[in-house]
């Protein structure tokens, strides 16, 4: 147990697989870490490496200038921060929080922190937890560009790329929920393609080579649609939306031929044909961003 005295480098709350990876990266650095967990025992191996267990939330935070907090979303770290004697540690000190949430909840938390005087920045990961430490890991950052310069150093030593967003302080979770906007609708795709490749009498490891290809055919769309999307132009050029839909529909119609549901798939088959009877028949497919939310 450490004392109420400054010792550490960084405090981190939370550990979960994230908040483990992440207070193992500060020790391999060299940082003196102090950490805390709503459900103790999940201290035992970074205490065997030199973290030091706080027996409470209000002990952590105060054993550093900088608290990293990791938890599962913000209802858990409103538990553990808004509370009398946390708060009350934590004036005059900095939070970082890595939690994934919405932009509203980050701006809600960084509003009670201003009224609590604590330093506060908005973080979020944008990788798995076996690339914290190494060059692998990406992190973006939003709030107060002094206060991250200040703790900049300590957050070098989770190692990967740091981005600074800019200072209104739901930029990171603005760009977080739009990052797994991404993968999480691509994932689902993913895991309806097995289901039908199944149906089908495909294999998803028969599938696997191609389907790495499609991963691959997107990075160079994601880039091309980047200017389409900011110059609400829509070239349709080698695949309209008249085209696209057809593709959709054969995919529609298989799935549920065997019985399998096809919501996803329909959804999108959906806007591209709003598209087309809005007279949009010759652009690209993103043109249904502007049909989601037209500028
Ligand atoms: P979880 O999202 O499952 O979070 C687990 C942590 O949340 C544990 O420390 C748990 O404590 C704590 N917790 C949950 N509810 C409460 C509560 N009411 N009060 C206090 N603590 C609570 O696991 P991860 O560690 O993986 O994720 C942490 C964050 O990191 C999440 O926001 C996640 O989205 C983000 N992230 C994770 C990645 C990953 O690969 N794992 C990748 C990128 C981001 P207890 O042990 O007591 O249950």
């Amino acid at each position: 147990m450490t004392s109420h005295t400054e010792q550490s480098a960084v405090s981190v709350l939370g550990l979960g697989p994230m908040g483990r990876a992440l207070a193992a990266a500060f020790l391999d650095a060299g940082l003196p870490t102090t950490v805390w967990n709503r459900t103790p025992g999940k201290d035992r191996e970074l205490a065997g490496r030199g973290a030091v267990g706080a027996p409470s939330p209000e002990e952590a935070v105060a054993a550093s200038r900088l608290t990293v907090v990791c938890v599962v979303n913000y209802d858990a770290v409103d538990a553990i921060v808004r509370r009398g004697a946390v708060t009350g540690a934590l004036k005059g000190r900095t939070v970082v929080n890595l939690t994934a949430d919405t932009p509203a909840r980050a701006r809600d938390t960084a509003a009670w922190a201003a009224e609590h005087g604590i330093g506060y920045l908005d973080g979020a990961i944008m990788t798995p937890t076996t690339t914290i430490g190494t060059p692998a890991g990406v992190f973006l950052h939003s709030g107060s560009e002094e206060l991250y310069r200040e703790h900049r150093p300590v957050l070098d030593a989770l190692g990967g790329t740091h981005t600074h967003l800019g200072e209104d302080i739901g930029r990171a979770a603005a760009y977080d929920i739009a990052l797994l906007d991404i993968f999480w609708t691509a994932m689902a795709g993913y895991a309806h393609a097995l289901a039908v490749a199944r149906a089908e009498g495909v294999s998803a490891q028969e599938l696997a080579p191609f389907a790495k290809g499609i991963g691959e055919i997107l990075p160079p769309l994601f880039e091309l649609g980047a200017e389409e999307v900011d110059n609400g132009r829509f070239s349709g050029e080698g695949n309209p939306i008249t085209s696209a839909v057809s593709s959709m529909a054969h995919i529609v119609h298989t799935s549920e031929s065997h019985g399998i549901d096809a919501g996803v798939m329909r959804a999108a088959e959906g806007l591209a044909r709003r598209a087309i009877g809005l007279g949009h028949g010759t652009d690209g497919f993103l043109r249904i961003t502007e049909i989601m939310n037209p500028r």
